[in-house]
């Protein structure tokens, strides 16, 4: 199993290069994600032991329970929630992960600010954006992800930092609606760090096993890769 982890990264990373070099983009530009939703903690830590230290996960039950232990161990491992969040999860997400990359209406922002605050804590986000027809999660609109920007530069979340934007890519062999759906991220992303400068926003948080090169010629800046690194998941666990 983890001799699979580690040829399947090293595997990604070469394409991750290659794929940055192809768009003019600087080595290391790219950052990649381990998404590790349903597979096991022993998972994780060969991708750690590989040198992996960044992870997503899309439940927080599952990551609260992975998690905790693992950052025991391996202090510098990082974990990022990137799954849609219902508001009565957000207290032990915001324990765990560093960011929440899918953030995607002003009334989860509130309970964020509010758990945050409890606990003391700042945490980035990423604002995930509904980019093509056939996916669902996401802020509906660019007039909603600059409300609740203005909301953050009002001040009304002091223990939120926006980071950028995150989307997924309609499911479809489609190739160009998929770059389309990257292309709209993007060029909404410019508006709003136009609009906002006062943030830092440099991330766009685009690309999944299947779309991550496509993704990163248009300007990806993190690649959330699962099933090419962990193998198939197994849903009826
Ligand atoms: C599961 C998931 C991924 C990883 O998908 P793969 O196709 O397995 O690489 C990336 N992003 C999100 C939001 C996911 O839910």
């Amino acid at each position: 199993m983890s001799a699979d982890i580690k040829s399947n990264l090293k595997n990604i990373k070469e394409k991750i290069r290659e794929a940055e070099k192809r768009s003019g983009r600087a080595e290391g530009s790219v950052k990649l994600m381990a998404v590790s939703k349903f597979h096991p903690a022993e998972d994780v830590i060969a991708a750690l032991n590989e040198g992996q230290f960044l992870f997503g996960e899309n439940r927080v039950q599952e990551a609260f329970e992975k998690f905790p232990p693992i950052f025991q161990l391996y202090p510098d491992a990082d974990l990022h929630m990137i799954g849609s969040l219902q508001s009565n999860k957000v207290k032990n997400a915001v324990k765990v992960a560093s960011c929440i990359e899918s953030v995607d209406r002003i009334s989860l922002m509130d309970e964020i600010e509010k758990q945050c605050e409890k606990i003391n804590k700042t945490i980035s986000i990423l604002m995930e954006v509904h980019t093509g027809e056939e996916s669902k999660s996401g802020f509906e609109s660019e007039a909603e992800v600059e409300k609740a920007l203005q909301l953050c530069a009002d001040g009304k979340y002091p223990h939120i930092k926006p980071c950028g934007f995150m989307t997924m890519a309609p499911f479809t062999d489609d190739k160009a609606l998929v770059r389309k759906s990257f292309v709209t991220l993007r060029e909404l992303s410019e508006r709003m760090k136009a609009k906002f400068s006062q943030f830092d926003m440099p991330e766009l948080s685009m690309g999944m096993s299947g779309d991550f090169e496509i993704a990163i010629e248009e300007g990806s800046t993190l690649v959330r890769v699962g099933t090419a690194i962990f193998g198939e998941r197994n849903y009826s666990k």
